[in-house]
């Protein structure tokens, strides 16, 4: 596959933006003329029997005359191919098919682009070789990446298809914060550094934060804290990121819904010596069973704010260890930058707990920062201040949306000079 196309066809502005996992596929068509948000779905447990594909269609086009409902198929997807497939024919059914003339290119989100990929990334095969020289640093996420590409470019042959790369933003971080203090020739031998991870919400978020602010991210200096399911803090000088929480792999940083974050590494060896736990049960241990998870059973921030609501302290102190964290990094990337202008919540905690939000930067008054409770208790999708008024540093909660800045980025990369 060597006449790999590098631009868009003339006049085509939309985007379809793919997040291949292990055996998920998540899609957004977005296009970039001002269309907005066209189709989603997501397509869920491929190669198990009881695959499915939930697909969002335009607004009046569900075909069962309501607005925008959902269609889903039930029953066994084979594999990634199978998957595109049943994505392509649902969008084809909507008028939106992969041949339709408005089609630009496919942006995919890759998890790790090692040192190498600072710039979202026009896919060839030489970049295909690349991604998957990378494979040992992101063994569950990258060889899922390169199937959905591989799937995709064999469905798209005439499209341009652009990855996106999670550790990108992060690139820029100086060399002091990105290595660790470990025997250098060892480390580089094995490629082992910070990288950081959730690089396209930081460079999202830290950038409408500006924009909230009235101000070009250039003057800016913003700590943005993105709490999901998994969770990091970034430290972004001038639109430039400068620190942030993840590490070698998404397990460092900030205590998440079962990952660990930092521990003491020689709580391995601990584990390994005194309980006889396997490399791999280790593994398991800290990023699957440790976070809130480990902490009090739940990982849901809903969840465990009910059960504090009913007295349950396991959850309270899984609350407070989360909180805990969240505050120490706070107070490092502080320290980081110097002056800050905004600190900004984002993801699924981030943007709706509102108790997070509050815990973690209580005390603070005396770095300039507080939250207004007023003003924290309003929900909404949109980006908002949460600080009062007269606040030296402004705090933020902006909903961060990781496939619009990929297919941003994307159609920056190759589509029409004149609309982009
Ligand atoms: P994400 O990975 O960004 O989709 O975030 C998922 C997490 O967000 C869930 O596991 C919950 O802990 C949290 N979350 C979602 N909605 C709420 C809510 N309304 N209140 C508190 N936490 C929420």
């Amino acid at each position: 596959m060597s006449a790999t196309p590098t631009t868009a066809p003339a006049g085509a502005t939309r985007v379809l933006v793919l997040n291949s996992g292990s055996s998920s596929v998540k899609y957004q068509l977005l296009d970039m003329a001002g269309g907005g948000r066209l189709a989603s779905g997501l397509v869920e447990r491929i190669g198990e029997q009881t695959s499915r594909l939930a697909h969002t269609p335009p607004a009046g086009r569900d075909g069962t005359g309501q607005e925008g409902g959902e269609r889903t198929r039930e029953g066994r997807i084979a594999d990634h191919e199978a998957a595109l497939k049943a994505v392509a024919e649902e969008l084809a059914a909507d008028g939106l098919g992969l041949d339709s003339p408005e089609l630009a290119a496919i942006g995919h989100r890759v998890v790790h682009g090692g040192r190498r990929f600072t710039e979202p990334t026009v896919i060839d095969d030489a970049v295909l070789a690349e991604i998957e020289r990378l494979v040992p640093l992101a063994p569950l996420h990258n060889p899922a990446n390169l199937t959905g590409i591989r799937t995709a470019r064999a469905l798209g042959p005439h499209l341009p298809q652009v990855a996106v790369f999670d550790t990108a933003f992060h690139t820029t971080i100086p060399e002091p914060a990105a290595r660790y203090a470990i025997e250098k020739e060892t480390a580089d031998a094995h490629r082992i550094r910070r990288y950081g991870f959730h690089g396209t919400s930081h460079a999202y978020v830290s950038r409408r934060t500006a924009e909230l602010l009235g101000r070009d991210p250039s003057e800016v200096n913003v700590i943005v804290l993105h709490l999901g399911n998994g969770a990091s803090a970034s430290a972004v000088r001038g639109g430039v990121c400068v620190e942030t929480s993840m590490g070698l792999t998404p397990l460092e940083g900030l205590v998440m819904g079962t990952r660990s974050g930092d521990t003491d590494p020689a709580v391995i060896f601990h584990l390994a010596r005194v309980a006889g736990m396997s490399v791999d049960e280790i593994d398991t241990l800290l990023n699957r069973r440790s976070g809130l998870t480990g902490l009090c059973g739940d990982n849901d921030m809903r969840e465990i704010r009910r059960r504090i609501e009913e007295g349950d302290e396991a959850a309270r102190l899984a609350f407070e260890v989360y909180t805990h964290r969240l505050k120490k990094y706070v107070g490092a990337y502080y320290a980081v930058l110097g002056r800050v202008d905004a600190v900004t919540f984002t993801a699924g905690v981030g943007e709706n707990a509102a108790e997070v939000r509050a815990a973690a930067l209580e005390g603070l008054e005396g770095l300039g920062l507080s939250v207004d409770p007023g003003r924290n208790g309003v929900r909404g999708r949109e980006p908002r201040l949460i600080s009062p008024g007269d606040a030296r540093v402004a705090v933020a909660v902006v909903p961060t949306d990781e496939e619009l800045e990929i297919a941003r980025q994307t159609y920056a990369l190759v589509g029409a000079a004149e609309a982009a």
